[in-house]
């Protein structure tokens, strides 16, 4: 092919990618209505945006929405950090950018309390083995204080698998093994949800997806009760946060760049998004409606009638219903006398129109309806 059928070729593309993005941009009356437990319509414009978010300028590096609970400074573990135990004789320490677990110190806990979360955690057992299983390397990260996501040298060295690297403690080994050798650094993300349980109903067992180094070792795994030594976790309670912690096992295992980004509401706790509740998604069908008709009064004519029709898709309210359709009649006068360069006007709203009776929003005898397609014959728009 030559540079210049290329270059056409290219054009042609470019252009007919302009062409089908506008209408999709801005269309509205096009995807299924919101329905009884969905408050939006699919493909719906009046969704709200996902926020920017900078992503991290390295792998595993916090986004610009993340709370960062360790840095390398020893700032940042003094602002963030707590040891659990008043009469310990000795602390946490940190050297050469890393938080060292040492001996004796117990357990240190974050000062912010959290739940649902993206934590990124990353960890280094000794470069000098010793020791075997349980004991070669041990530390772990407690999620709200309670779940712990083991933290173990397991490279050649086997162990109870509930209480592998990457296992939910006492719950579940994880899927694989990909750790780096020793005094290597190894990476966690963890996708935690907690576990809801009200009036002794299990909402929802809680989760938690691992990436060690990247490789998916825990796949949403249920909590069953957030595990624990010895004893079989039952489903219970969480409170609504608690603090990360990490454990002192008597090894100096060192940690860095640890920060967390909070997840957004599941339905059951009042999230807005998804799946809801009929109670809770005609709620927000009747704010999305509210909303749309807030707008709706900053306009005026076409671009006010479709505002209107496009409110009665999230709630069918009598005042918004009578105001489309006064604003419909004289709409559809207006054009009736004066159809000149108005085709593309009147299409857009004869489509919104079809639409609401396809979605059993406007009864289909109408009498609207009879009168848009006399226009639309007498103009010879259907051609
Ligand atoms: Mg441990």
């Amino acid at each position: 092919m030559n540079l210049k059928l290329k270059y056409l070729r290219q054009t042609v593309r470019i252009v007919l990618f302009l062409f089908l993005a506008v209408p999709f941009a801005k269309a509205q009356f096009y995807g299924d209505p919101p329905d009884d437990t969905h408050p939006w319509a699919i493909h719906d414009n009046n969704r709200p945006q996902p926020p920017r978010v900078e992503p991290g300028k390295v792998p595993g590096g916090a986004p610009s929405d993340a709370v960062i609970l360790f840095d390398g400074s020893v700032e940042s573990f003094k602002k963030n950090w707590i040891h659990e135990n008043a009469k310990r004789k000795k602390d946490w320490k940190v050297q050469d950018g890393a938080l060292i677990s040492v001996g004796g110190a117990g357990t240190i806990k974050s000062k912010v309390e959290f739940a649902d979360c993206q934590l990124h955690v990353e960890w280094a057992a000794p470069a000098k083995v010793a020791s075997s299983s349980q004991g070669r390397g041990n530390s772990g990260v407690f999620l709200m204080g309670k779940t712990e996501v083991q933290v173990l040298d397991n490279y050649n060295n086997p162990t109870y698998p509930d209480g592998f690297a990457g296992s939910i403690y006492g719950v579940m080994p994880p899927m694989a093994n990909p750790l780096n050798g020793p005094g290597k650094w190894q990476s966690y993300d963890i996708i935690f949800r907690r576990p809801i349980i009200k009036d002794g109903k299990v909402l929802d067992d809680g989760s938690m997806t691992v990436l060690i180094n990247g490789v998916v070792v825990q796949d949403s795994t249920p909590l069953e009760g957030g595990g624990g030594h010895r004893a079989r976790s039952r489903p219970k309670a969480f409170p609504l946060n608690g603090p990360l912690k990490l454990q002192d096992h008597g090894n100096p295992v060192r940690f860095r760049n640890i920060w967390y980004r909070e997840l957004r509401a599941r339905p059951i706790e009042g999230g807005t998004d998804g799946k809801l509740s009929p109670e809770a998604t005609k709620k927000k069908r009747a704010e999305i409606a509210a909303k749309i008709r807030q707008d709706a009064a900053t306009k005026n004519g076409k671009e006010k009638l479709l505002r209107l029709m496009e409110s009665l898709y999230y709630q069918n309210d009598a005042g918004a219903y009578a105001e489309a359709e006064g604003l419909g009649e004289q709409f559809v006068n207006e054009v009736a006398e004066k159809p000149e360069g108005r085709k593309g006007d009147f299409m857009q709203v004869n489509n919104a129109v079809k639409y609401l009776v396809r979605h059993k929003i406007l009864p289909a005898d109408h009498p609207g309806i009879d009168a848009m397609k006399t226009i639309i014959e007498e103009n010879g728009w259907n051609k």
